[in-house]
């Protein structure tokens, strides 16, 4: 135990590295620690006028005992003696999956994997805690019998392959340390030990009975001044620590400065997108290569989730098995495969791929839809190299891996930075690594080993090299026993700080609370967070402690180990924006553009109403969508969508009345009559759908679409049949007979492309337009100056002798016409503009209701010919909702940091 050894302070353990680094042994508890020692130790040299000195031995119990493994191999070997060989971690878990898996009751088990990481994750633990094997067993279902009888399995697996566990390994090194093997030097110093392993004990133990001279460092408790404070959210929480590191760095830039977050690894990504805008925004610059942060992130993310090894995934995936449309979609757009000249046609091919709805992408697909050159033979290239994949072992399935990325062109054309270059080292290591499995896994089919691999590649965690900085962003345990100059520890509410007990189900509980197992019980994890709490006070010179007051409209409490009373916490105040975001615009880099006026339009434009809707709804959203033709991608989904289904509703009324032309021949026909026909053009629209995308429209989809669809037609033409007579003169834009109709109309210099659903003309004369309404919102504030569904309203302008118009509504909730016109003769549904109270009280007739129309679309035309492209939402928290160009207009940019939602966003410009 720690307690039986001499505390020595930082300078003398300093002095007697200096004199004599040979004579004595730091062991760290983590190679954090180590490196910081180190730096302390460089510091107090220089301090000296010492610019040269010989490093001593500053490592982890796991590297000493490292080293002395290879100490006593070397002798074996001289000695012709090898022995057995340790397991690396990745073929115990690999071994430990296995066991699982093949074990009759891991066979029920839903989440094998998951299992074989608990029961790795409690073997570990036994070793750790010396705790011995098999545990006792209560009750005849008890998860510890299943892990008893892993255990035995796994020795019994580990002997027969002639291998040995790294925790026993650990423990026969140990062991032959106490034996007299191995060097040891006189001193050893511990430091960072709260409370030592057991395991660690028993090294402290061999290393006496060596005749080592133990002590622990013993820091000076720097007792700084520390505030507590609150923030509205956790957003604005990590703004203000950044804010304030970014001020402690401008102070001093030697500042040894930490920020430390207690769930660090579930807000990583959030982390590093606040402080890039704080203290390094050159990083968002599109144009320029990503440079070195000026901070470090302690938690790596998992090898699989880093770009370039994601991208080789997939294609591995894509090869194999094929990918589900959102993975595919991530491929095709990736940047890190494929010859550059085959790039376009790749993104082309995820449009098409959306368009058509796939939702299951496979190689056999995308190359019967590509027709451009290079990226056929791109294609060609991975269909051919993939055709190799027989059953064989792990090392085999490496190389063979590599050759069909080879054949992909991965990991891409342009020169790779940094970061990237990292990542590509280590897939080759992890290649490597996989290749080490040969003896335990056996032969694998080419899923199985890309099963492995993923799983490797999840386990790995992926931290890039970065050159020293002064600024750390640290997790709860990593931070454990350093100093800073200054420390912000952020995330402080009841739910994170004390973390919540979570035992290993597979050990017994009162078997882990005896032990003292990390996690074991609330009194333990407690203990815990009050020495890390209080280790953050006494490890820095200044430092704030603070939490997020809400998350959503969850209210959140600050931890009880703050021991504040709330209400007299100051909330910290947290500007608006970066002065660097400032500073970036301001550099004379960018240029400025005022976007809220296009440059003017030399061409004749040409749209269809949409042009004017969008113009209505926001200027923004019209330049977008109509000048500069950008479009959020589909999204493939599991059945037909609303559109799918209006297009139905469309195409069947189409074919029907192109047969039945007047209202007469639907009259005549019989009820069974009218539904056959319904019926069978519905059948035939709705395979023509399922052929593009047939996994999307499954024979079963379509019987509950016929059903549904079947349903809202026939009852809209038993109202069609009980109107005034009529005959139907153009249907989607085109002439039912006669002449053809001119594709677009000339309106006050821009060119509509007009498509009205339907025109009737009735027996008096008078022609009515209908705009069938499947879904959506009935938009008939019919005197809105700025009409934001100007269809009727053009066509009623463009046409001859329209007398009425109305929207057809066919959808789940209403049947049925609403509309105004000249006459309530017109049908049901359709008011008499004469006889209403909004029209009378403004002594509007049908002519003056045209009037209006034609000078509310004339206004907007002017504007669109006039570039006006302002981000003025009509109604935001209408017009913004459903709008597909947040990420262009970055409408929540406008209104970051305020209370209000885009709700509320009316007054951005
Ligand atoms: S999200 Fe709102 S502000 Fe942005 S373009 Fe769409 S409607 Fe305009």
């Amino acid at each position: 135990m720690l307690e039986d050894f001499s505390p020595i302070a930082p300078e003398p353990l300093y002095a007697r590295l200096a004199q004599a680094p040979a004579d004595t042994l730091v062991l760290c508890a983590s190679m954090r620690i180590a490196k910081a020692q180190q730096a302390a130790l460089g510091r107090w040299q220089q301090a000296r006028g010492v610019r040269v000195w010989r490093a001593p031995q500053l490592v982890t119990p796991e590297i000493f005992l490292a080293d002395l493994d290879l100490q006593q191999r070397q002798t074996r070997r001289l000695a012709g003696q090898p022995g057995a060989t340790p397991l690396a971690a990745l073929e115990v878990e690999a071994l430990w999956q296995q066991v699982v898996a093949e074990d009759e009751h891991g066979q029920d088990l839903l989440r094998k994997g998951e299992a074989a990481r608990k029961a790795l994750e409690a073997w570990r633990l036994c070793h750790d805690f010396a705790l011995s094997l098999p545990l006792p067993v209560a009750g005849e279902s008890s998860e510890t019998a299943h892990f008893n009888r892993w255990a035995q399995r796994y020795q019994a697996r580990c002997a027969r392959i002639g291998a040995i566990d790294p925790g026993d390994h650990r423990a026969q090194l140990i062991a032959a340390l106490e034996r007299g093997e191995g060097r040891v030097p006189p001193q050893v110093v511990w430091v960072g030990f709260e409370a030592p392993l057991p395991w660690q004990q028993t090294l402290q133990a061999a290393l006496r009975a060596r005749g080592c001279e133990q002590s622990c460092l013993l820091l000076p408790a720097r007792a700084g001044q520390f505030s507590v404070v609150k923030a509205r959210t956790a957003e604005h929480e990590l703004r203000a620590a950044a804010h304030w590191v970014l001020a402690q760095a401008q102070r001093d830039p030697q500042r040894r400065i930490a920020v430390v977050i207690p769930d660090l690894g579930a807000r990583r990504s959030d982390v590093l997108r606040v402080f890039d805008q704080v203290l390094c925004p050159a990083q968002w610059q599109v144009a320029r290569a990503p440079q070195a942060r000026p901070y470090n992130v302690s938690l790596g993310q998992p090898l699989a989730e880093v770009g370039l090894v994601r991208t080789a995934l997939l294609l591995l995936r894509l090869m194999i098995s094929g990918l589900d449309w959102g993975a595919a979609s991530a491929l095709l757009c990736a940047p890190y495969w494929a010859a550059q000249r085959a790039r376009d046609a790749a993104a082309a091919a995820d449009v098409q791929m959306r368009a058509h709805g796939a939702l299951r992408v496979t190689l056999g697909r995308l190359r019967q839809a590509s027709a451009e050159a290079a990226w056929r033979q791109t294609l060609d290239g991975l269909v051919e190299a993939s055709s190799e994949r027989g059953m064989t072992g792990a090392g085999l399935w490496a190389e063979r891996f590599s050759r069909w990325l080879q054949a992909a062109g991965w990991p891409g054309a342009r020169a790779l930075d940094s970061e990237e270059y990292q990542a590509q080292q280590a897939w080759h290591e992890l290649l490597r690594d996989l290749g080490r499995l040969d003896t335990v896994l056996g032969k694998l089919s080419a899923r199985d080993a890309l099963a492995q691999l993923t799983e490797l590649a999840q386990r790995r965690v992926f931290q890039p090299q970065s050159p020293e900085v002064a600024i750390q962003v640290l997790g709860a345990l990593e931070a454990q026993g350093l100093q800073f100059d200054a420390l912000w520890v952020a995330g402080l509410q009841d739910e994170v700080w004390p973390p919540a007990a979570n035992p290993n189900p597979l050990i017994p509980y009162d078997v882990q609370r005896q032990a003292g197992l990390p996690h074991a019980s609330a009194a333990v994890d407690l203990a815990w967070a009050q020495r890390l709490t209080q280790g953050w006070r006494d490890g820095a010179d200044e430092g704030v402690l603070s939490w997020p007051e809400t998350e959503g409209d969850r209210e959140l409490q600050p931890s009880p180990l703050l021991r504040v009373v709330a209400a007299e916490v100051p909330r910290c105040q947290v500007p608006s924006h970066a002065p660097g975001w400032i500073g970036l615009a301001q550099s004379g880099e960018d240029v400025w553009l005022d976007d809220a006026v296009m440059p003017l339009l030399q061409t004749q434009l040409k749209g269809g109403t949409g042009l004017l809707a969008d113009q209505a709804t926001c200027p923004f959203r019209a330049v977008v969508h109509h000048r500069l033709q950008a479009r959020a991608l589909d999204v493939p989904q599991y059945g037909p969508s609303h559109l799918d289904r209006g297009n139905v509703v469309h195409a069947v009324l189409e074919r029907l009345w192109r047969q039945w032309r007047d209202q007469a021949t639907l009259c005549g026909l019989s009820a069974e009559a009218r539904a056959a026909q319904v019926e069978a053009q519905l059948d035939e629209v709705l395979a023509q759908m399922a052929r593009a995308a047939p996994e999307r429209l499954t024979p079963a989809m379509q019987a509950l679409e016929r059903a549904r669809l079947g349903k809202q037609i026939g009852e809209w033409l038993a109202i069609e049949a009980q109107r005034p007579p009529f005959v139907v003169e153009v249907l989607e834009g085109q002439a039912v007979e006669g002449e053809a109709r001119a594709p677009t109309v000339d309106f006050d210099g821009i060119s509509l492309r007009l498509r009205p659903d339907r025109i009737d003309r009735l027996e008096s004369g008078a022609r009515v337009v209908l705009d069938y309404k499947t879904g959506g919102e009935l938009k008939t504030q019919w005197l809105d100056p700025r009409p934001e569904a100007p269809q009727l309203p053009l066509y009623a302008l463009t046409e001859a002798e329209v007398a009425g118009v109305a929207y057809a509504q066919i959808n789940v909730k209403n049947i049925g016409l609403v509309g105004i016109g000249d006459s309530a003769e017109l049908a049901q549904g359709i008011r008499d503009v004469h006889q209403t109270q909004a029209f009378k009280a403004l002594q509007m007739g049908w002519f003056e209701v045209l009037d209006h129309w034609r000078d509310a679309q004339r206004a907007l035309v002017q504007e669109i010919r006039q570039g006006v492209a302002s981000i003025t939402p009509k109604n935001p928290a209408v017009s913004c909702r459903h709008c597909d160009l947040h990420a262009v207009c970055r409408i929540r940019e406008h209104t970051f940091l305020s209370d209000d939602d885009e709700s509320s966003s009316g007054d951005v410009a």
